[in-house]
């Protein structure tokens, strides 16, 4: 019989695959459409405006006015960028600008893809702490929601940022720094958007590193009992519980010396994969654990060995749509535990697996884990192609009930009075935001949901 390996469990089907996928600016008056990554977001911006410097930028924003929008790559899930104004798309501005060899720290052009980072870093001998799943966001989009990867001690990206470049809504340039503006460094690392344009940011980062992977099945309130011994031991530690079943796909990294041998999983074996599993999908929900649990069994575990940043993300060709709370550390278990359940009982014919994973706090204003504790993140997935809204909606509230805060860049329901709840220093932002952009050119109808009411 074909090995089975959790990547291959992963990328097998378009079901159950978290994983699946120097000239002048220039200003385009826009008949095309813009979409985000899953499909489910359409906006028709007025124009698309890529600068080819960040004069120019500051040129446009100062002898315009109307609504205008940052977009990074378009990987949100919540309507952060949909505008009928000017799209701003800083993808003239990238690459590796500066680095510094003694402090490991490194300045990028902030339309930088998180995927061109860690070669142009490896090349000059340093490698970013963290990834998110995939690496196709670009560096301001992904720390503009505060993006984050796996581990109890990584804080999101925007943890790494040492300092950025603003570029507010009327065209005026601020270099910000923890020493030069405190309070707008706090708020800008995880903006939204809403602030201005982030031109650039110089990331913390270290030596760089290879690490190795591994990944195995195991029933999912085995790993649940041993989570945070299994957080504190690995430098990486996740789970991926499958629906309608006891199983969870389960992932540590750890730092290694070990030579690199990272191969690239068959798509024979991926195929023949995914014909096992239209086996079990066929049948209703309450007939699936036998056949779930079955095809989980035959997983067999495997590793990696690659620098980091191959490591660390991952691609996704199945296109789906999210949605993420982060919940206090000690609440994670039980909060997992009843998602799962009623996931069960309900009977919600979902295939794809949820995602459990802690990440460090961190002193941002709007981060996900931003505050004195660390925090425990839980995912929920629907394939593209299906309506998402009667999952999430009944998933939702039980992330409310053990005091979750939702991702920015995934979907949620809460507006700008019960996020205040959730975050000390929402009005602090607000007040930033209001004195940089008065005329609330950087508002979309989501953002004054959210952060106006
Ligand atoms: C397949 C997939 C996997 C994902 N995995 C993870 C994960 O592991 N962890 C996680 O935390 N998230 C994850 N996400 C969510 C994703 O990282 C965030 O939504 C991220 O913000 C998207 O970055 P982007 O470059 O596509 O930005 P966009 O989605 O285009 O924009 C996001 C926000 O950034 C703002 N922005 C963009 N550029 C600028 C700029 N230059 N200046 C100021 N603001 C700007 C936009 O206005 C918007 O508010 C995932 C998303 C997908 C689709």
């Amino acid at each position: 019989m074909t090995s089975l390996t959790r990547r291959h469990f992963l990328a097998a089907s378009t079901l159950a695959a978290l994983y699946g996928a120097a000239r002048p600016g220039y200003a385009v008056a826009d008949t095309i459409p813009w979409r985000n990554w899953s499909g489910a977001l359409v906006a028709h911006p007025a124009g698309r405006f890529s600068p080819a410097s960040e004069d120019e930028l500051a040129g446009f924003l100062s002898a315009s006015d109307g609504p205008v929008r940052p977009v990074g790559s378009g990987h949100s899930f919540s309507p952060l960028v949909p505008t009928d104004g000017h799209l701003i798309v800083l993808d003239q501005l990238t690459g590796l600008l500066d680095h510094d060899a003694g402090a490991l720290r490194a300045t990028f052009a902030a339309g930088t893809r998180l995927g061109d980072m860690g070669a142009l870093l490896e090349a000059v001998g340093q490698g970013m702490f963290i990834l998110p799943d995939i690496d196709r966001q670009t560096l301001a989009g992904a720390t503009a929601t505060a993006t984050h990867g796996t581990g109890i001690e990584f804080t999101c990206l925007s943890g790494y940022v040492t300092a950025l470049r603003l570029i507010t809504p009327r065209g005026r340039v601020l270099d910000v720094s923890a020493a030069s503006h405190p309070d707008l460094f706090d708020a800008a690392r995880v903006s939204l958007g809403a602030l201005g344009i982030v031109t650039r940011m110089t990331l913390q980062n270290r030596a760089a590193y290879k690490l190795k992977a591994r990944d195995w099945v195991q029933r999912t309130e085995e790993v649940l009992e041993g989570f945070d011994e299994s957080a504190a031991k690995h430098r990486h530690f996740e789970m991926f519980p499958l629906t309608h079943s006891d199983y969870a796909l389960t992932l540590a990294i750890d730092e290694t010396d070990e030579p690199i041998d990272n191969p690239t999983p068959s798509p024979e074996e991926a195929a023949a994969f995914a014909e096992a599993m239209k086996s079990w999908m066929a049948v209703p929900p309450r007939e699936r654990p036998p056949l779930v649990n079955g095809l989980a069994e035959q997983v067999e575990p495997s590793e990696r060995v690659d620098v980091s940043y191959r490591i660390l993300s991952n691609i996704r060709n199945t296109r789906f749509n999210e949605m993420e709370y982060s919940v206090p550390l000690d609440a994670g278990a039980d909060c997992l535990r009843e998602v799962l359940r009623t996931i069960r009982d309900k009977e919600v014919d979902v295939v794809f697996p949820l995602e459990y994973r802690y990440v460090s706090r961190d002193d941002t204003w709007l981060g996900m884990s931003a505050g004195n504790e660390e925090h425990a993140a839980i995912s929920i997935h629907r394939d593209a192609t299906e309506d998402y809204r009667p999952y999430f909606d009944l998933i939702e509230p039980i992330f409310w009930k053990y005091g979750g805060r939702p991702h920015w860049g995934k979907v949620h329901s809460l507006d700008a009075a019960a996020l205040r709840k959730l975050y000390p220093r929402f009005d602090d932002f607000q007040a930033i935001r209001a004195e940089l952009d008065p005329a609330g050119r950087l508002l979309n109808d989501h953002l004054r949901k959210v952060l106006v009411g």
